[in-house]
């Protein structure tokens, strides 16, 4: 395609706390590849403790570094195909509107070979390493590992841009597995507790309580479908949840705030034998009295990571409204605007869910 500029605008990651708005080479299609152009990319939780230089994405403190830099970030991205390298696999068109997954898996290790891609070995992620640049940019290449998946052209931006995390949200669902008889907490109301409160929804729990500090998080939990909201720092909700159980406790709990209280908070609310569904990263070690797994409640525990075989259920959930996303994506900025875009998306300043930049 001539029409694709020699060079574009791009938020180059150098090192912590070191982002440039840059003017870059554009990336060209080889063989297996696509290029997209970008209309939006949303900012992550991930993207903020990236800048902000979590040893654990830089390789401090001992630890293995995960990043690739000099990186443009950005994995919640949705852009239209403009160029189509040879032999690319599927049925793609020039302008067909594109979501990928954020994972672009090796395809050769041991969990890609056994079909459980989410947690490849190699674990390249959009927007961390510099050979899977990311869509903070006006054009992105789509890899020929990549798994892109089609957003239909009338989806407004706000609810392309929840693909993503909505997705990584019903595989938490999925992973919780309420049923109709089970009292389920969620813990954190964020944007992806927001897509866990519609994935819930649809199965329909006993009873489905949300909790956050933040009121406004709560109001739209309740519209979106919880029973009931809380607020922890308001209330006894530990003995709130155990009131409302005969004094057992929720049969689920889900961890999606990222503060070590709401792990404490948790394994006080649940029953025994209750499972405990663990999504949040932290920015720290939680400390808590292992043994209430063992020996006091015997818990099931369960992680969460990504966000497999959930695209195409999640972009037809909400396109048909099930997996509600009014005002969800918050604020748009222009990618010149990063630092405030991150400002926001770090401190969820003006009540900010889902800022987004547009390059
Ligand atoms: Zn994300
Ligand atoms: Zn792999």
């Amino acid at each position: 395609m001539s029409n694709i500029p020699k060079t574009m605008k791009a938020l180059v990651a150098y090192a912590p706390g070191d982002y440039r708005l840059e003017q870059v080479e554009t990336p060209r299609a080889g063989e297996g590849e696509m290029i997209l152009k970008v209309e939006a990319c949303g900012i992550c939780a991930g993207d903020v403790k990236a800048l902000h230089g979590a040893p654990s994405f830089w390789g401090l403190d001992g630890q293995a570094k995960y990043i690739k830099e000099p990186v443009i970030p950005g994995h919640e991205f949705v852009g239209k195909v403009v160029e189509i390298g040879p032999n690319v696999e599927g049925d793609w068109k020039i302008g067909d509107r594109i979501c990928p997954e954020q994972i672009v898996p090796c395809g050769k290790c041991m969990f890609c070979k056994s079909g459980r891609y989410w947690m490849c070995e190699k674990h390249d992620l959009f927007g961390f390493q510099n050979n899977v640049n990311g869509g903070m940019a006006e054009y992105v290449r789509i890899t020929k590992e990549a798994r892109p998946y089609k957003v239909p052209d009338d989806m407004p931006i706000e609810q392309a841009l929840l693909i993503e995390p909505y997705s990584c949200s019903k595989h938490c669902v999925d992973r919780a597995a309420p049923t109709n008889e089970d009292v389920v907490v969620l813990s954190g109301v964020g944007t992806l507790g927001l897509g866990m409160v519609g994935g819930l929804r649809k199965r329909n729990p006993k009873l489905l309580i949300a909790l956050d500090m933040n009121d406004v998080r709560l109001a739209k939990a309740k519209a979106f479908g919880a029973d009931m909201v809380m607020n922890p720092g308001k209330e006894d909700v530990v003995k709130k949840v155990k009131d409302l159980t005969g004094g057992y406790g929720c049969d689920i709990y889900i961890e999606a705030s990222g503060h070590p209280s709401s792990v404490q908070q948790g394994l006080d609310m649940i029953r025994k034998m209750g499972r405990f569904v663990e999504f949040s990263v932290f920015g720290s070690p939680v400390t808590v009295d292992w043994s209430i797994i063992s020996d006091r409640k015997e818990l099931d525990l369960l992680g969460v990571h990504l966000s497999p075989y959930s695209y195409d259920s999640v972009i037809q959930w909400i396109g048909d409204g099930t997996m509600p996303t009014d005002g969800v994506v918050s604020h748009k900025f222009p990618l010149e605007q990063w630092q405030t875009g991150f400002e926001y998306a770090a401190t969820g300043k003006d009540n900010s869910f889902k800022v987004a930049l547009i390059p």
